[in-house]
């Protein structure tokens, strides 16, 4: 059975109750859930579901897995109450947001697209097609990023059918038209403005509750391939 993904809608949903669709030893699926589970570079929320802690959330095909510690699992059918963990929530929130206008302002800057990523909670790692970095690039990249997260800008989730998305000439440089055809609608997180992208991740809501960033380091991982690592602090 298919979990709702409450997170799609609102990030800045912390509770929720649920029910308890199917179980595996130590592990539950929900009918709908809050907790954002690994995936697109973002980790897994972590929290309590039913008074247990929830150590690790994954995605099978439509069913959300929650593993649990500190007691059994409850049964199929039980009616739990969940809680993310706001703090690792937030700060994943912030970060990824900052990631997503670090890719915004290299492109506009530069036109080079990103070829990866990964975050942590106020840390993270990208890697664009550099070839080789710009002179003085950390210092400058830093100081643009800055400047678009103090502009405060709207960050906004939409859902568009996929016709429209891939239409959609501010969204062709991320890759829609590679999302499967069987997709019919493709959510998108648009920071206004600045970077429009296909994404799955939860947002804050606008670019200055994020705070600033740091670039601490650049590094080459080989032909058209530098890594920007980065930490996000507060403003
Ligand atoms: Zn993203």
């Amino acid at each position: 059975m298919a979990t709702e993904l409450l997170y799609l809608r609102d990030a800045y949903q912390r509770t929720f109750s649920a029910t308890v669709v199917d179980r595996r030893d130590d592990a539950v699926v929900l009918d709908r859930t809050a907790f954002y589970p690994t995936g697109g570079g973002q980790p897994h929320d972590t929290g309590t579901l039913g008074g247990l802690s929830v150590t690790e959330v994954r995605k099978e095909g439509d069913a959300v897995w929650h593993t649990l510690s500190g007691g059994p699992a409850p049964a199929v059918g039980a009616l739990v109450d969940g809680e993310i963990d706001w703090e690792r929530r937030h700060a994943l929130m912030r970060t990824h947001t900052a990631l997503h206008v670090l890719c915004g302002v290299i492109w506009n800057e530069w036109a080079v697209p990103v070829t990866g990523g990964n975050m942590e909670p106020l840390s993270a790692r990208m890697d664009f097609e550099f070839d080789p970095l710009p002179e003085a690039f950390g210092p400058r990249v830093e100081e643009l990023v800055n400047v678009e997260l103090a502009a405060d800008r709207a960050v906004s989730v939409e859902f568009l059918a996929r016709g429209e998305a891939v239409g959609d000439a501010d969204l062709i440089r991320t890759k829609v038209n590679m999302i499967p055809e069987t997709v019919s609608e493709i959510r998108v997180i648009d920071i206004a403005g600045l970077d429009k992208q296909a994404d799955g991740g939860t947002h804050v809501r606008s670019t200055a509750e994020v705070g600033r960033i740091r670039v601490v380091k650049t590094e080459s991982k080989g032909k058209g391939n530098k890594r920007v690592r980065l930490e996000v602090v507060d403003a």
